[in-house]
């Protein structure tokens, strides 16, 4: 398997890695790879689980329902997708969107790794439970978890977990409003900390 330290020139050069990878057995029903999209220099990264069905169809990451609230999330605190950079913990659809099992998670955890080392987001959020507990390197579950910005790497970047866009779509108004609440608090990081020199990563 590919060693995470391993460092890739450039997002396509990764990007063209990750189309072809059969690293896990996700790569036998996918449609295709969902490597991510938007601004390869953003400053605001959303990291979420994996690909669903429409996802997998396009090849783009959150173009489904839940990815339709995202957007809108996005633009809520002023931005465009363009603007951010969107990826998923996994990069292939788990079939019948069944949770991602451990050795896909770290099958694939390299090319996350290397996107955010690529991009360099001074600010990350996290999508739900997967996505928060693969970055910040915990069991703990995303209830407890967000209301919270967490160092990621040192000071490379603030990480603010939130719930996924689909616990919305399943949960209502309240999850809604502590997302939103969280999207305006990473717009908040994002535009106190835009003066300064961006930190290198670790
Ligand atoms: N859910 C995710 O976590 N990612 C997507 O790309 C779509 C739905």
């Amino acid at each position: 398997m590919e060693s995470a330290s391993r460092a890739w020139p450039s997002l396509d050069a990764l990007r063209e890695e990750a189309v072809a990878c059969t690293r896990c057995p996700l790569a036998e029903t996918r449609t295709q790879v969902v490597f991510g999209v938007g601004d390869p220099n953003a400053d605001l990264m959303f990291v979420g689980e994996g690909p669903g069905a429409e996802e997998d169809k396009q090849g783009i990451p959150f173009v489904g329902r839940a990815g339709q609230l995202l957007t809108r999330l996005v633009e809520g605190i002023g931005l465009t997708r363009d603007q951010v950079y969107i990826a998923n913990v996994v990069k292939c659809r788990p079939p019948g969107n069944r949770d991602p099992e451990p050795a896909e998670i770290d099958a694939c955890r390299p090319f996350l790794e290397q996107q955010i080392d690529l991009i360099a987001p001074r600010v990350i959020l996290t999508l739900g439970n997967f996505a928060t507990r693969v970055l910040l390197g915990t069991k703990q579950g995303i209830t407890q978890l967000r209301g919270n910005v967490y160092q990621f790497r040192g000071d490379a970047a603030q990480l603010v977990p939130t719930f996924h866009p689909a616990a919305a779509l399943r949960g209502g108004g309240e999850v809604l409003a502590k997302m939103r609440a969280d999207f305006v608090r990473a717009r908040q990081l994002l535009d106190s900390s835009s003066a300064g020199p961006r930190p290198a990563l670790a």
